[in-house]
């Protein structure tokens, strides 16, 4: 039988995980595998708001992908995608290459969405990359040196909207990393001011009252105002306006409100709902037996109401599956059928707090921030053994990741 071309969109939790589960499963001669990522560093998307806040250094967040895959079993190509063929079988990247496929998997993660409110497209900043969470550290440092120049206020004040895992998460580090730029800048903390803007009554409705109690205090008594049921309508450089003509001026408002999935795949031809790639029980997009889809950019019905939220944790078991589905399909052996398990859920403040639900378990504070540790050792031993581990722990680079424009 002739060789078969397996080709990987994004190198991010599902695809990465993928190819790694490809490298052990294929035989020999097999299949070429080929893996295609916009950057040539995996990063930790769980992890980004730190890059945000500056609360951790690049190398501990972003990894070269030719260090994490063997290079013997998977081709890495650095390259972006712009668009899928599905007749001719080929995916064309910017650049002008196109790379022929005979299974596809399409991991290429998620985009922010803005739900056309005004301005926060132009104005607002985004978790969604690891060069947007630069940017917008680089921007947070700025307003500080800024702010020495002119005393505006709205310099100093830091609005995350968005009260979910990853806003919180995102308020956390705030609460880390501001005061430390106070003293660098020779400015007092109580000059700065740290909001969290939510929509709906609550913040964290996924953990449930207990942890959102326990989270507004935590964060109240690190000077952050949570207001809730407060809905932004619209986004300027200076200000965001809320209903009942309340203006809150800041120059950074960091948008945390929910993904869709990546808009390369509008113009593909593949079946979407809700801009996701909607798949089959066995991973597969809809009615197309050589193209699967995993992670935030595709949509996997649990039931007939509701889909697999858009988790790490749901990405990474559903690479798993993915590849021995494909593999199944080359042997021509019987699909299995993706069932997912979940382990619980655990979002840090800081780093030294943290809310989670593990099981009939609600669990916060200093057990929840180390739960959090053991879940990202876990990930990094899932990827790169012991040896990964390590490296991140003890012997990380201290170079800075480069990036460029189109990241
Ligand atoms: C700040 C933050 C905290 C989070 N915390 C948690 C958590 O604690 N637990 C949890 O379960 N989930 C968490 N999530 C969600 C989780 O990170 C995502 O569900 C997960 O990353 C999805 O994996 P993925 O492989 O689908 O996409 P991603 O990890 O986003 O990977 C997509 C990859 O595709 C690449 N790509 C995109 N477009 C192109 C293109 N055109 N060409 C080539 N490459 C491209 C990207 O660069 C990226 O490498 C968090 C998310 C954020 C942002």
């Amino acid at each position: 039988m002739e060789k078969q071309k397996i080709v990987i969109l994004g190198a991010g939790y599902g695809g990465i995980m993928t190819s790694r589960r490809l490298e052990k499963l294929l035989k020999n001669g097999e299949a070429d595998v080929t893996l295609i990522n916009k950057h040539d560093y995996h990063y930790i998307t769980t992890q980004l708001h730190k890059i945000g806040a500056g609360t951790a250094s690049d190398r501990k967040i972003a990894m070269d992908i030719n260090e994490l895959i063997d290079p013997y079993k998977t081709d890495f190509i650095k390259g972006t995608v712009s668009s899928i063929n599905i007749d001719t079988q080929e995916v064309h990247l910017e650049s002008g290459e196109s790379v022929p496929y005979d299974y596809l998997v399409v991991a290429l993660g998620f985009e922010v969405e803005t739900y056309g409110i005004p301005g926060i497209k132009e104005n607002a900043f985004d978790i969604r990359s690891f060069r947007s969470s630069k940017f917008i550290y680089h921007h947070i440092v700025k307003q500080f040196s800024l702010y020495k120049e002119d005393h505006d206020p709205s310099r100093l004040t830091f609005v995350v909207a968005g009260g979910g895992f990853t806003g919180i998460e995102m308020l956390g580090e705030l609460i880390e990393s501001l005061p430390k730029l106070c003293k660098e800048h020779e400015i007092p903390y109580n000059e700065v001011k740290i909001m969290g803007v939510e929509a709906a009554p609550s913040i964290l409705p996924f953990f449930g009252e207990e942890s959102a109690v326990y989270t507004t205090k935590f964060l109240k008594k690190n000077g952050v105002k949570i207001m809730t049921g407060a809905k932004i309508l619209e986004c300027t450089p200076d200000a965001i306006h809320l209903e009942d003509n309340v203006k809150i001026p800041t120059r950074t408002l960091i948008w945390s409100c929910g993904v869709k999935g990546n808009s390369i795949l509008q113009d593909s031809g593949l079946p979407l709902i809700r801009t996701k790639l909607q798949v089959d029980p066995f991973l597969r997009v809809n009615h197309i037996k050589n193209i699967f889809s995993l992670g935030d950019c595709s949509l996997f019905m649990k039931n007939e109401k509701s889909a697999l939220p858009p988790t790490a944790q749901v990405a990474l078991q559903e690479a798993s599956f993915c590849a021995q589905n494909i593999v199944a399909t080359i042997r021509g052996e019987e699909l299995k059928t993706f069932e997912y398990h979940h382990k619980g859920s655990v979002a840090s403040i800081g780093n030294k707090a943290a809310i989670g639900k593990v099981g009939r378990f609600t669990i916060s504070g200093l057990f929840a921030a180390f739960m959090k540790q053991i879940i990202e050792a876990r990930y990094l031993f899932m990827l790169g053994g012991p040896a990964l581990i390590f490296k991140q722990h003890f012997i990380v680079r201290n170079d800075q990741v480069k990036v460029s424009a189109n990241q």
